[in-house]
């Protein structure tokens, strides 16, 4: 399978395109055209282990890996997490489900691929026949910049480098990043919030010039953000994953179409699930989750996506997010694979942060997507009702797509199609804001959060979290976002 840039120009590779991350003009690699899943295949798949489905659904688009070695890859990294199912789903009430995606090594969704993607860049470079050090950049909204940095420790002949916004994360992320054990790893704090982040790291990638300099030391930058494809195709393999598991515990019949609510920020979760729908998934309604920076709820509705906003910072902030990175691979499959188009619609958000799509593309978008969003109160009210109800405990970005779903029940009371909830993470990773939602309780301290969220919900707390208190901070630096190439050559010349 050969991949194209969402604006013209580069056909490559599965490898050469998570090699790069970015294509040369800042285009997103897209797959040439959709694999497709068959029915008798989804049937095929009812009986394998995650791992194996993964594998499946990987090799379609990836065929130059060899299905062995990344089975084998596959095994390992789903081993990491606690239980036995790397993704389970959860029963909530008739016809809702919860799609667990936080049981990996960091407790959040960017497990599910960031485990994998170590290897995926690695025998990419063999692939391809580079001979570099990689050197991988990652601009976090907190839950990337950890699971990146866990992923690629210690990897031979990759160093991984980590920006997060100095103020826009919350103090367990910021503990997981800053205690970060590794050879290779390096964690800076920036000053800004996590859109000034992403785009100072997006220029370094696209400078000629730093990346001359790079060369000169032997280094070629990747990406682990979730522009990366290596991002993407693991993502798409839960929702085939979470499909079955609906089919083979007699919930819904192969066939029968299901939807799904997702917590989006960077739109790369809910771009996996689009994805696994043009494979053939039967996949109805995409319900797209935003908190109070609701630029996605107001792009579906309007088709005017514009940034001249006011940036929240919220209890949901993996989802503190205005510009939306890979929207760009949905604006192009919608303008019909318009690359020139899909590049000018890019020039216009760089250059005036707002770009539009015409009412027919609007449209064509509504026919899968529709977004909504909650504000602080409304993600509280959603986890205490959830709570209360059922006893299940959700985290705040989970309570947002609660909300947002609660809302499509209420406006389609007559709908019966099954509804799967994406959960991206652990409660216990915002353990202060989950307590007060559930118990009104209001602790300073994140340690007294866990032991307090654990005696009102006797749910387990996450050995990895646990430890956190007692490891040794390595990482204390804050750096100016005009000034983040300082920070990476002094790390290369290491
Ligand atoms: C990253 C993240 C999101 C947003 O996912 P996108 O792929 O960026 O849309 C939502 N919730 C949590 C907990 C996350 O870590």
């Amino acid at each position: 399978m050969k991949f194209i840039s969402t604006r013209g120009g580069e056909t490559v590779t599965g490898a050469r395109a998570i090699v790069q991350g970015l294509s040369a003009n800042g285009g997103l690699f897209v797959p040439e055209k959709f694999p497709s899943v068959s029915k008798a295949e989804l049937e095929e798949m009812l009986g394998m282990s995650y791992p194996e489905r993964a594998t499946k659904i990987l090799m379609k688009y990836l065929d130059e890996y060899d299905e062995e070695g990344l089975l084998a890859a596959c095994e390992a990294a789903y081993a990491k997490f606690e239980g036995i199912d790397p993704a389970p789903v959860v029963r909530l009430d008739e016809g809702v489900y919860i799609l667990e995606l936080f049981h990996g090594p960091t407790c959040a969704f960017k497990d599910m691929a960031l485990t994998v993607l170590p290897y995926l860049l690695r025998k990419g470079c063999d692939i391809c026949g580079i001979k570099e050090q990689i050197l991988v950049l990652v601009a976090t909204s907190g839950d990337t910049g950890k699971a990146a940095l866990e992923g690629f420790k210690d990897a031979d002949g990759v160093k991984i480098m980590v920006f997060y916004p100095n103020d826009g994360v919350s103090k367990m992320q910021k503990l997981q990043m800053c205690t970060q054990e590794g050879k290779n790893v390096n964690v800076v704090a920036v000053k800004g919030n996590f859109d000034d982040c992403q785009t100072a790291v997006k220029e370094i990638f696209s400078s000629e010039e730093y990346n001359k300099i790079l060369a000169e030391h032997n280094v070629m930058l990747s990406s682990a953000n979730s522009i990366n494809f290596g991002r993407l195709a693991p993502q798409i393999a839960y929702y085939f994953s979470a499909y079955l598991d609906l089919v083979s515990s007699n919930q819904i019949e192969n066939g029968e179409e299901i939807d799904f609510t997702v917590p989006t920020g960077n739109f790369g979760n809910i771009l996996a699930a689009y994805y696994a729908k043009q494979m053939g998934l039967p996949i109805r309604r995409l319900h797209c989750a935003s908190n109070l920076n609701k630029v996605l709820t107001d792009f579906l509705q309007t088709g005017v996506y514009d940034i001249h906003r006011e940036f929240y910072k919220t209890t949901s902030p993996s989802m503190d997010i205005l510009i939306s990175s890979n929207l760009e691979r949905l604006l192009f499959e919608i303008s019909g694979r318009k690359p020139k188009l899909t590049a000018q619609r890019m020039n216009d958000l760089k250059t005036s942060g707002k770009y539009s799509v015409t009412d027919e593309e609007r449209e064509k978008i509504a026919l899968t997507f529709d977004g909504g969003y909650a504000n602080e109160e409304d993600c509280v009210e959603a986890m205490y009702d959830v709570f209360i109800d059922t006893g299940y405990t959700m985290d705040t970005h989970t309570g947002c797509a609660m909300k947002v779903a609660v809302d499509w029940f209420e406006k389609n009371k007559k709908d019966e199609t099954k509804m799967v909830i994406v959960s991206t993470a652990n409660p216990y990773k915002f353990p202060q804001d989950v307590l007060y939602a559930v118990t009104g309780n209001d602790v300073k301290d994140s340690f007294k959060g866990i032991k307090r969220l654990h005696a009102a919900t006797a749910m387990a707390v996450p050995k990895s979290l646990k430890e956190l208190r007692d490891k040794p901070v390595r990482f204390t630096k804050t750096a100016d976002r005009k000034k983040l190439f300082d920070e990476v050559l002094e790390f290369i010349k290491k």
